[in-house]
């Protein structure tokens, strides 16, 4: 007999964010009756990022502006300006840092990430220095542009590190970026386009400084007044912005015994997490920046994505497989989706760029400025970047569904001859970028793993 769908009871989620508040609407247009809570760190209702390092930044747009539009009402508890501290699933009690404990029957974890901090705590807090996680970020960073820096240092060319830098020429503020790597964005697209977006930015005056690292932000008075780089170089500045990259915001799961860790939680492809030993927990979902799933199309590899899509599209499948009962559960399948507005170009993506090893120029030049770069793996196509031509992405979108062969037949290029495949230059994924987790010990067969802390 099917079991039944479960539409009483009690669910948290903990995040009210995007995938939060997107998860909440599709539980209630599912036929969710139950009590639902929603715990969110931030006070502010639920609100959209991207804006925030584009129309905010640039003065366009409030930060108190950029709600997210509602796709219904929602009937909820919403405890805002509270954190979640620990969770016991045992009991199966969210723990508040205000000492409430929230009882549920099913929990959603949407957690999100936060922006990565200076790793010199007293050079953080001079006045001058910022990062951009939320529009309280937004709105103090976007306050400092309007009073005319005399210059601004980005650290980290990545995709927020690379917008900062564009909305600061936009506004004719002189902006230094420093980038580890050889070139902006190679992290997310890979050497070919890293060098393309490199020329666009020091096109657009940015003065852009690659292969270095800040090795110290300098103060006066508690103000910053500039930088020391590893090069042996150094520049005034009034103002940086660190942009390093995410931190997950996993730490409140430190005791719950889930798989969860630098990279994220762990979850199947239906959003169910998986407990530190791997098994697959039956009541407790995961959802937007915060999880970390397998996808077939990319050989069942573990994703963790910074995707406004992909937090929506999880959302929804994660809110069906709360109140669906076994049969009818849905995989997170969703080909990720990702956009970037910079140096007056739209810049999307499709699939994952990092799983490749071949990238080839399927459409355009960078010379006009208009192109469609498909990426190869093992001879399939697994991701495709276009630069003001997203029209054909969805062309695109279904190779990479279908699997189709790489590189692409000539259909889909522009002259007669497609150009030659080269050498994606991804960062090579089996780097590690964590220690170890978790460590087998001891001789009880059902508890050998433990957990290993960072530094601990
Ligand atoms: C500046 C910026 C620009 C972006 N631009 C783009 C773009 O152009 N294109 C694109 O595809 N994506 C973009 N993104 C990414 C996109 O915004 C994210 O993918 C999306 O916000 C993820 O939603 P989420 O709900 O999973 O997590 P988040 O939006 O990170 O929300 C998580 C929420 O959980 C809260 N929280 C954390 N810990 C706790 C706790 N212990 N207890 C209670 N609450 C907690 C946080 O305060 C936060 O409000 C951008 C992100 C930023 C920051």
């Amino acid at each position: 007999m099917p079991a039944e769908p479960r539409s009483d009871g009690r669910i948290v989620i903990v995040g009210a964010s995007l995938a939060g508040l997107r998860a909440a609407e599709t539980l209630r247009d599912e036929g969710f009756r139950g009590e639902l809570t929603l715990v969110g760190e931030e006070p502010h209702p639920p609100y959209d990022r991207p804006p925030l390092t584009k129309q905010v930044l640039l003065g366009r747009v409030r930060a108190d502006d950029v709600g997210l539009p509602r796709r219904r009402a929602v009937e909820a508890h919403w405890k805002l300006g509270v954190r979640a501290s620990g969770l016991d699933p045992d009991g199966k009690k969210v723990l508040l840092a205000n000492g409430e404990h929230l009882p549920f029957d099913r929990l959603l974890i949407a957690t999100g990430t936060r922006a990565r901090p200076w790793p010199d705590a007293d050079a953080a807090r001079l006045d001058g220095v910022f990062t951009v996680r939320t529009r309280d970020d937004a709105s103090r960073l976007a306050e400092r542009f309007d009073a005319g820096p005399r210059r601004v240092l980005v650290i980290g060319a990545g995709f927020t590190g690379s917008e900062i830098a564009s909305v600061c020429r936009e506004r004719g503020i002189e902006v230094t970026v420093a980038e580890r790597g050889p070139a902006p964005l190679v992290g997310a697209l890979g050497g070919a386009l890293g060098t393309f977006a490199a020329r666009l930015q020091r096109a657009h005056g940015v003065d852009l400084r690659c292969g270095v690292t800040v090795t110290a932000l300098k103060g006066d008075g508690g103000r910053l007044t500039g930088a020391e780089f590893s090069d042996g170089s150094r520049i005034d500045a009034d103002v940086a912005v660190i942009a390093l990259g995410a931190v997950r915001n996993t730490e409140w799961l430190a005791d719950s015994g889930l798989a969860a860790g630098p990279r994220g939680v762990a979850c199947d492809a239906g959003c169910r997490a998986f407990d530190m030993y791997g098994i697959v927990t039956d009541d407790i979902f995961v959802a937007g920046d915060v999880a970390r799933f397998p996808h077939p199309l990319f050989e069942y590899q573990m994703l963790s994505l910074e995707h406004w899509g992909n937090a929506v599209a999880q959302a929804e499948v994660a809110a069906h497989n709360m109140i669906s009962a076994g049969p009818h559960r849905r995989p997170h399948l969703a080909v990720p989706v990702f956009w970037s507005s910079q140096f007056g170009l739209n810049i999307k993506s499709v699939g994952v760029p990092t799983f490749s090893d071949q990238v080839v120029l399927a459409q355009g030049s960078p010379e006009e400025g208009r192109l469609v770069a498909v990426y190869g793996y093992r001879g399939r196509v697994t991701a495709a970047v276009s630069v003001n031509r997203a029209k054909w992405l969805e062309h695109y979108r279904r190779m990479i569904e279908t699997a189709a062969p790489f590189p692409p037949g000539p259909g889909a290029a522009d002259g007669p001859e497609p150009a030659a495949p080269v050498p994606s230059d991804v960062p090579d994924p089996k780097v590690l970028s964590h220690g170890p987790t978790v460590a087998l010990t001891g001789h009880l067969p059902d508890r050998r793993l433990t957990l290993v802390r960072p530094g601990g």
